[in-house]
C-alpha cells in the first residue's frame, strides 16, 4: 500500500479511537441496558467526518479505502458494537449508490450521507447468493412510479436510521431485483418489530414494512432490474465490516483480561500460571491472524474484482469463530473479575454471539463457501 494512503488509513483510525475514547464508551453502558439507539454516537461520528470515507472528496467524502473503514469499526467496536454495526450499515449503503447509481443519484444522495446528513440503512440480501431475503417486498408498476409492499424483518438500524435501501423484485417483470431508496417520511412506510433481542441492543434491529407505498423512478438506484450488484458491494461491505467488529470485539476482551491478569497474578501458582501464558500466547496469536485476515479482506474490497469474494467470505467466517474464542476465553481468565466487574467482557459476549447469526450464518456461509470451491469457481 503507497505510503500516502497507510497514513490517511492511520489517520483515520486515530480520530475514530479518540472519538470512540471521548463520545462513544461514556454513554455504552447507559444505551444498552435502556435499548436505545445511539443517536448521539452516530452525530459525533458525522460530524468527524467519517460517514464519508468511502465517497470521494467531489461528493463530500475523503475517498480513503477499505482499510480505512475496517479501522474504524473495529475502534468503535472496541467500545460499541451496536454503534458499531450501525456504522457498517450505513456505510455499506453508500457503495451501491457509488458504484451502481446515475450521475444524477450520485450527486445527490451521496454527499447527504457521506456529510451526516442521513443516516441510510440498508434491507437487502445478505446471504452468499443474494437471492434470499428474511421477508419479502414486492414492487408494482404504476405508470412511471413504483408500489412496494411487504416487509423485511431484521434489518440494522431500523428503528433510528432515516432511510433505506431496499431491495424487492417487480412485479410481472423478468431481470434481477432492483434497489429502492426510501425515506422515513414516505407514506406506506412504516417500522415494528422485534422488541427484545439477545444481544447488540441498540443497534435499532427490526422490521421495515411498506403498504402501498410509493416511490418515484430518480429513487431506483441503478434502474429497474439492476440490483444484484448494488446489492453484492452492499453485502459484502456489511460482511468486511462485521469481521472488522470480532476483531475489535476480541482485542478489547484480550485487553482487559490481561489487565485483569496482571493486578492477580501473585494469587496463582507457577503451575497455574504456565497454563495462562500458554493461554494468553495463543489468544493473542488468533488475534494477529484475524487482523492480518482482515486486512486480506479489505485489500479484496478496494480492487472490487468480479466472482466470489472469497476472502471477504474467509474473513467473515475466521473473524467471528476466533472474536467467540477469545471472548469465551477472556471470561475464563478474568475468572470472577470477569463476571462481576467487567460488564464489558459480558456484553461483548452477548453481542459476539448474535453476530455469528446475522448477515448469514457462518454455517451458510461455510456451506455456499465449499460449494464454489468443490465447483472450481
Ligand atoms: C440481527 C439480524 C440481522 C440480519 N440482517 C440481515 C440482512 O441484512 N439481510 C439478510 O438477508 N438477512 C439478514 N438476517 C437474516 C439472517 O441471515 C438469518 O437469520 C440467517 O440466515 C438464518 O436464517 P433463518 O433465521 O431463516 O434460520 P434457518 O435458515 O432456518 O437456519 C437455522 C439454522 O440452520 C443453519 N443452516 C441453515 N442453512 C444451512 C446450510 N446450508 N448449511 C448448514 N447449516 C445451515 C443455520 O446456520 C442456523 O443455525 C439477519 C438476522 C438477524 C438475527
Amino acid at each position: 500500500m503507497p505510503q500516502v494512503r497507510r497514513e490517511l488509513s492511520e489517520n483515520i483510525r486515530n480520530v475514530a479511537r479518540n472519538l470512540t475514547t471521548s463520545s462513544i464508551r461514556p454513554t455504552v453502558d447507559e444505551l444498552d441496558q435502556s435499548r436505545s439507539f445511539p443517536h448521539a454516537h452516530l452525530t459525533a461520528l458525522g460530524d468527524a467526518g467519517l460517514f464519508g470515507i468511502a465517497a470521494p472528496p467531489t461528493l463530500g467524502g475523503q475517498m480513503a479505502d477499505a482499510r480505512s473503514f475496517v479501522g474504524v469499526v473495529e475502534e468503535i467496536s472496541r467500545a460499541a458494537p451496536s454503534t458499531a454495526l450501525v456504522y457498517t450499515a450505513v456505510l455499506s449503503s453508500c457503495l451501491p449508490l457509488m458504484r451502481h447509481g446515475s450521475e444524477k443519484q450520485k450527486s445527490e444522495f451521496v454527499p447527504k450521507i457521506a456529510l451526516g446528513e442521513w443516516k441510510c440503512g440498508v434491507a437487502i440480501s445478505t446471504h452468499p447468493g443474494g437471492d434470499q431475503m428474511n421477508g419479502d417486498v414486492i414492487a408494482s408498476r404504476e405508470g412511471d412510479r413504483f408500489r412496494l409492499d411487504g416487509a423485511i424483518q431484521y434489518v440494522i438500524g431500523a428503528h433510528g436510521l432515516d432511510s433505506f435501501l431496499v431491495r424487492a423484485d417487480v412485479k410481472g417483470e423478468g431481470g434481477g431485483p432492483s434497489l429502492f431508496l426510501v425515506r422515513h417520511h414516505d407514506a406506506g412506510f412504516q417500522r415494528g418489530g422485534m422488541d427484545r433481542r439477545l444481544g447488540l441492543a441498540s443497534a435499532g434491529i427490526g422490521e421495515l414494512r411498506f403498504e402501498n407505498c410509493v416511490i418515484g423512478p430518480e429513487r431506483v438506484i441503478g434502474g429497474i432490474g439492476k440490483g444484484v450488484e448494488g446489492n453484492r458491494a452492499a453485502q459484502e461491505y456489511l460482511l468486511l465490516g462485521v469481521s472488522a467488529m470480532a476483531l475489535g470485539m476480541a482485542q478489547e476482551c484480550f485487553d482487559t483480561a490481561v489487565r485483569l491478569l496482571r493486578e492477580t497474578q501473585n494469587e496463582y501458582t507457577s503451575t497455574e500460571l504456565a497454563l495462562i501464558r500458554q493461554n494468553v500466547a495463543g489468544m493473542q496469536t488468533r488475534i494477529s491472524a484475524m487482523r492480518a485476515i482482515a486486512d486480506l479482506a479489505a485489500f479484496h474490497e478496494d480492487t472490487d474484482p468480479p466472482g466470489i469474494p472469497y476472502p471477504t467470505y474467509r474473513g467473515r467466517i475466521f473473524c467471528l469463530e476466533s472474536a467467540l474464542e477469545v471472548a469465551a476465553s477472556a471470561l475464563q481468565l478474568a475468572g470472577g473479575k470477569g463476571f462481576s466487574e467487567e460488564a464489558m467482557i459480558e456484553r461483548m459476549l452477548r453481542d459476539a454471539r448474535v453476530l455469528a447469526i446475522i448477515l448469514s450464518t457462518t454455517e451458510q456461509l461455510k456451506d455456499a463457501l465449499g460449494e464454489f470451491i468443490i465447483r472450481g469457481e
